[in-house]
């Protein structure tokens, strides 16, 4: 079949496989100019735009009216400042675009415009720089193309699939706090039913060793009301519903305080080195800065390993600071952020027990008095966890 093509004339015969390009027909520099029209004017999908080199548009393809809703008669002319987000204009990033694309040769980004009707969108865009037979720079082309129902779509997969980590956290940690509850309440049925049976057998061993009994009960019963108030504490700082009561207080009694809890919690199992010399006087939450340090020491005697556990307390100018230092399995360096996160955790599940909840609480609460909270250890070398918690916070 035999077709004519408009811009040189010549039937598509010529165009036959094998047909050496010598053999066809010469093009004018005219068949050259009306050629660049039709390819402004036949591309729709893509925004093909031509700039001098100062940034006003020269050509303006039809795909150019179609993406941006400008006419050509009402851009050719134009700085292309008008296609960007006004602040964008205001900083000089359209200037600074065609610079980085004159430095590195081309510049592609992906990028908010803006469309005639003050709609924004985004645009995948490749700027190049055009230049004449001497190197000199003579313009500019863009090709530019609505990329946002792509963005969108990526969105969209991103914010299912952080919803489905989110389920599947909480499924875990649901599964977590069962297996971390379970552990006292058994050991407290096992308790009862051993004073039960011993009840029938010898009373009155029960009698003379019913201080020592109840005291095992109450550390089983005091593990659990923590545990409970953990996990209510889980909704209470996600949903920032935490007030703190502020008031005086001493951080080096709170410090005392969390180190007898410890050991006590642990039937005097354990070794805490208290090295709090001072009164450490402030304004602060006691209840929420215990929470913070019963947490760190907790894991101090829980990953460090048997060995003892140093808890320092110093006033640091108008800051308290406390460190508590294990000689433990320690952390690597690239868990030491992520343990922060809520149900985050580095050590393997089967050998400790935990939510994962802890050091994300501790942040949230020490960050809430307008402090910090960071971490330094090593895999195998310990970890020394330290606080900074202003002693007059602003409120
Ligand atoms: P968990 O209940 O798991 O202990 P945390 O939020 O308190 O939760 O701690 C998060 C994770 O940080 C832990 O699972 C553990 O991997 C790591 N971690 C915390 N403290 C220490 C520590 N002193 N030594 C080693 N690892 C620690």
């Amino acid at each position: 079949m035999t077709a004519r093509c408009g811009v040189f004339g010549v039937a598509m015969t010529s165009n036959a496989p094998g047909a050496r390009a010598s053999d066809l027909p010469e093009t004018s520099a005219a068949d050259r100019v009306e050629l660049t029209a039709l390819l402004l004017d036949g591309i729709t999908d893509y925004a093909l735009v031509a700039l001098d080199p100062w940034g006003r548009v020269q050509a303006w393809g039809r795909g150019a009216e179609r993406v941006y809703g400008f006419p050509g008669d009402a851009m050719v002319g134009e700085r292309w400042d008008r296609l960007f987000l006004p602040h964008d204009g205001a900083a000089g990033r359209p200037g600074a675009l065609l610079e980085l694309a004159l430095r590195h040769g081309r510049h592609e980004e992906e990028a908010l415009r803006v469309r005639r009707d003050g709609s924004t969108f985004w645009a995948h865009a490749v700027l190049t720089p055009l230049r004449g037979e001497r190197g000199e720079v003579r313009g500019f082309a863009e090709v530019a193309r609505d990329v946002t129902d792509r963005r969108e779509a990526e969105q969209a997969l991103r914010r299912l699939s952080d919803a489905r980590s989110a389920v599947r956290a909480r499924d875990e940690f649901l599964a977590l706090a069962a297996h971390e509850l379970k552990t006292p309440l058994t050991a407290l049925g096992l308790n009862l039913q051993a004073m039960v049976r011993a009840s029938h057998r010898k009373p009155a061993e029960v009698v003379a060793t019913l201080a020592a009994r109840t005291e095992r009960l109450q550390r089983h019963v005091d593990r659990m009301s923590g545990l409970v108030e953990t996990l209510l504490d889980v909704g209470r700082v996600a949903s920032g519903q935490l007030e703190l009561r502020i008031q005086d207080g001493d951080v080096a009694q709170v410090a005392a305080r969390v180190a007898s809890r410890c050991v006590e919690e642990r039937g005097g199992r354990c070794c805490v080195d208290l090295d709090a010399p001072e009164p450490v006087p402030g304004r602060f939450d006691p209840h929420r800065v215990e929470q913070v340090l019963f947490a760190l020491l907790d894991n101090g005697l829980k990953y460090g390993g048997g060995g003892p556990v140093q808890l320092s307390v110093r006033a640091d100018g108008r800051r308290a600071r406390v460190a508590v230092r294990d000689q433990g399995i320690g952390i690597a360096p690239e868990d030491q952020e992520r343990i922060f996160q809520r149900f985050e955790r580095a050590a393997p599940a089967t050998q400790y027990g935990g939510f994962g909840f802890g050091l994300w609480a501790a942040r949230q609460l020490v960050k809430a008095h307008g402090g910090e909270i960071r971490v330094r250890s090593a895999p195998g070398e310990g970890s020394t966890f330290e606080v900074l918690l202003p002693l007059c916070p602003k409120r």
